[in-house]
């Protein structure tokens, strides 16, 4: 099955079909970096990640623009509540979230552009909708205005009354239309600001994604993606701009959102203070963990967060790398292709809790595997499939001797030593040691298994 994808413009289910199958365009909006990420501001992160890999998987060539903003009024209130500089919160944050999403196995994107290095771009496109009767000077300010563009709205399919409800601010007096919104706005000399031939200020938010998309990927490319939150209004609003400055050339041709993070049934926000950092989760479970829960449920549904689900995928993860531990040995097959039954579901609109189930049941069969080239078989099928999200990178050794970081637990040196010393009681048949000493492990969180010929461990 080619790869199909729920377009948020059609509400259905498209076969996906690149403008240019030799170069796959995808952009992707990325963080304001004014504090750490939390797990629902990771969600799309995990979900667009498995979306490149597979299209990296289908395609020679693709390039994936994720932004940071890094000019935004939650920074500037940061800012004016710490005292700690902007340039130090963005610099801070932005490498925060590089490690979390690092921690989550999500692979960079090829291109990170920043807003505060593209206002020159932001200056154009907000000269060039002037010019083109599809935005007016009100004071300082610079607006969009609505109804220059007739079919607005598409991407959301809201009525006017409902646009003019979802423009949510009180309505400016300046505005020709309460739907009309900013392009560019003044600001104090003690905020950030550039000159412009509106005044000194700075850019709207829906204007950075849109001039960073165009610099980066050109006036059409072929997927926009973000949250179900940002369909309205800040992705209308990018179409709005982007068509308007670019005679008409659709933005994006598929626009996918992943579905809210819950807690509860309440999408995890910062507003509402439900959420939990991914950087404080990453010292209570592994980080491929919290991936393996992230991809639980279809992208398109909610998916509700609980330290139960995590420890589901946890012991998920257990079992795989048990598999693999214990064909530690077996080859692997480098040129083994990637089961089918995995990759139709990837590709049915990145269906991934039904490749989480196949690869569940190929972890299963390399258990039963009986002989050495159906071992080589099994494993290699169960590798590709699994890295292919993104998941079992790790050497098994490695995943079972994870502890959270900080915490006091035995040095890996200190427990081989204790198992050598168990191992030589044992052979000395001194079995009330051994026993003493297994214990003692087992009180430090430390499990012994015992193979015919050496013993496997793991912290619990
Ligand atoms: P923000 O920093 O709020 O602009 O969010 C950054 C990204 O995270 C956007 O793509 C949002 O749609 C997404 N996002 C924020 N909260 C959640 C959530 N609870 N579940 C899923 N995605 C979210
Ligand atoms: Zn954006």
């Amino acid at each position: 099955m080619p790869l199909h994808l729920t377009n948020t413009l059609s509400r259905a289910k498209e076969l996906f079909e690149p403008l240019d199958p030799g170069h796959v365009r995808m952009y992707v909006c990325g963080p304001t970096v004014y504090d750490f990420a939390h797990l629902g501001n990771a969600r799309p992160v995990v979900v667009f990640d498995i979306l490149y890999r597979l299209l990296k998987h289908l395609y020679p060539k693709v390039t994936y623009v994720r932004n940071i903003t890094d000019v935004d009024d939650k920074i500037m209130d940061k800012a004016r509540a710490t005292g700690e500089p902007i340039a130090d919160i963005t610099a801070r944050t932005t490498q925060a979230y590089h490690e979390d999403m690092a921690a989550l196995r999500a692979l960079p994107p090829d291109i990170e552009p920043r807003a505060t290095t593209h206002i020159a771009q932001m200056q154009r496109m907000t000269g060039t909708l002037i010019e083109r009767g599809h935005a007016y000077v009100a004071g300082d300010h610079v607006l969009f205005n609505v109804p220059s563009m007739p079919d607005y709205g598409k991407l959301s399919r809201r009525t006017r009354d409902e646009l003019v409800a979802g423009a949510r601010v009180d309505v400016a007096p300046y505005k020709k239309d309460p739907a009309d919104f900013v392009l560019w706005k003044p600001s104090a000399p003690d905020q950030p600001g550039w000159d412009s031939p509106w005044g000194r200020g700075r850019p709207g938010w829906h204007i950075e994604c849109s001039a960073m998309a165009a610099a980066h990927l050109g006036l059409t490319f072929d997927i926009h993606g973000g949250g179900l939150d940002l369909i309205f209004p800040h992705h209308e609003n990018e179409i709005a701009q982007s068509r308007c400055a670019h005679g008409g050339a659709p933005l994006a041709r598929y626009w996918v959102h992943n579905g809210f993070l819950t807690i509860n049934a309440d999408k995890m926000s910062k507003s509402l203070g439900n959420f939990f950092t991914v950087r404080d989760l990453l010292s209570r479970a592994p980080g491929e963990a919290l991936r393996l829960a992230l991809l639980s449920a279809h992208y398109h549904q909610p998916l509700d967060f609980s330290f139960d689900a995590l420890q589901k995928a946890r012991d998920t993860l257990d079992d795989w790398y048990g598999a693999l531990r214990r064909a530690g040995d077996v080859k692997v097959d480098d040129g083994a292709p990637v089961p089918q039954a995995f990759m139709e579901a990837l590709e049915d609109d990145l269906n991934t809790p039904r490749a989480i189930a196949e690869i569940h049941a190929l972890a299963g069969a390399l258990n039963k595997a009986a002989d050495a080239p159906a071992q080589t078989a099994a494993k290699s099928s169960l590798l590709k499939a699994a890295n292919l999200m993104g998941l079992l990178t790790q050497d098994p050794e490695e995943w079972f001797r994870w502890a959270p970081p900080g915490a006091p637990s035995l040095p890996d040196s200190e427990i081989e030593s204790r198992i050598a010393a168990r191992n030589a009681a044992r052979k000395a048949r001194n079995f009330a040691e051994a026993d003493r000493i297994r214990d003692e492990l087992q009180k430090a969180g430390v499990l012994l298994e015992d193979k015919a010929d050496q013993t496997l461990w793991r912290r619990n």
